[in-house]
């Protein structure tokens, strides 16, 4: 028979991988401990809006990942955003503009994981919690004590610092290698509003993005905030209210970790405030909420080489692939996945 891969994670990295494997016709199971695939390209469903908070967009830089957003804007899931991106710095509000190509999922972020995820067979809802091997292959056990398996080959798609508890019993080595890629933490808000935003003095009414600039006179750990989004100004989500989505600045997460959600909401939202010009006033919020990513994002800088490693394989048949391996973008993720599932592939018995 050909041989069968367990991928533990479906976020981008994962379905890549199982895609690629599924071209080759070699049998593929995903497991996910949340309720639907996506991992960090995943969106929340609110009473009166569909907000991101992960993933705000992406870049395309490398030519097969190119081809690959071709086939997703075929398919309705893609689409260029923002076409109206600002930068908010001491002198005000400014127009952002390069040549770099941004697109988002349509409607919503995760329609693209959720899309991709379509033709896999995905185990929702399932955390894996170890791994068992038994002669030359591997059964997964669950949260609830489930086995499943077994498989000739498992491949761990889930952030470093989650990989390394799984194959600490293993394999050492790998394990190290996970422990020397640090993924940084970031808090991500919503607000909903009762109104449109108001107008702002020399900004486009339809503004869609705003970066804030570091602030020179405060410590990076002591500004909140560094990228707003409003969700109602993307595509497919016109005629839902008004609500945006409000990133934290790694560093002032790493400094704010135990805060409760609704106080990380109201410190973001209240740093949004302070970046309007005098006198103009935000909407009443209908509901406001965040979410701590607690892995958010490789540290590309503290981890060296072991970034470009693209992927990692041992010989026991256990592997690893995730933007952690490569860089801290969804296209990062997704190359990193589908070249694994590839290397795979080709010495598939
Ligand atoms: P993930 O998406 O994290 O997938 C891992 C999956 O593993 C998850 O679904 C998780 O539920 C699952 N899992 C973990 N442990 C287990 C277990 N034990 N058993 C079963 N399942 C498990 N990238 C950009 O390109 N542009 C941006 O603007 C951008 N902004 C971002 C903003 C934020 C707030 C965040 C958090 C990320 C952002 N990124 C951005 C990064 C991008 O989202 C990631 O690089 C990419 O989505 C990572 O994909 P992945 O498949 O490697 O990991």
């Amino acid at each position: 028979a050909p041989a069968s891969t367990a991928i533990i994670g479906a976020g981008i990295a994962g379905i890549a991988c199982g895609l690629a494997l599924k071209a080759h016709n070699l049998p593929v199971r995903l497991f996910d401990k949340a309720r639907s695939p996506g991992g960090r390209m995943s969106s929340r469903r609110l009473k009166d809006a569909r907000v991101d908070l992960g993933a705000q967009f992406f870049s395309v830089r490398d030519p097969s990942f190119h081809r690959q957003v071709i086939a997703w804007r075929k398919a309705g899931v893609v689409a260029s955003w923002p076409d109206s991106l600002w930068e908010a710095s001491e002198s005000g509000w400014q127009r952002h503009q390069d040549d770099v190509e941004r697109l988002i999922g349509v409607p919503r972020m995760s329609a693209v994981t959720r899309h991709l995820a379509e033709g896999l067979e995905v185990v929702s809802g399932t955390r894996i919690e170890r791994l068992e091997p038994k002669g030359s292959q591997w059964w997964l056990v669950d949260q609830h004590d489930e086995r499943h398996g077994p498989f000739d080959r498992v491949v761990i798609a889930t952030p470093p610092p989650q990989s390394r508890a799984l194959l600490l019993p293993h394999e050492p080595a790998l394990a190290d290698a996970c422990e020397a890629i640090i993924q940084r933490p970031c808090w991500a808000a919503w607000a909903c509003f009762d109104a449109p935003l108001p107008s702002l003095p020399g900004v486009d009414d339809d503004w869609q993005a705003v970066r804030l600039a570091a602030d020179p006179g405060r410590s990076p750990a002591g500004d909140p905030l560094r990228f707003v989004s409003r969700n109602d100004h993307k595509p497919g989500r016109h005629g839902q209210g008004e609500s945006l989505s409000l990133l934290a600045r790694l560093e002032w997460s790493e400094e704010h970790l135990d805060l409760d959600t609704e106080t990380a909401a109201r410190r973001l939202l209240d740093a949004f405030r302070e970046h309007l010009p005098a006198g103009v006033e935000l909407p009443a919020s209908t509901s406001l909420g965040a979410h701590l990513w607690r892995y958010a994002q490789p540290d590309v800088f503290a981890a060296g080489e072991a970034v470009n490693l693209d992927h990692r394989r041992s010989p026991a048949g256990l592997a690893l692939c995730g933007d952690g391996w490569r860089g801290p973008r969804v296209e990062d993720a997704w190359l990193s996945g589908h070249h694994l599932g590839e290397a795979l592939a080709a010495d598939a018995p």
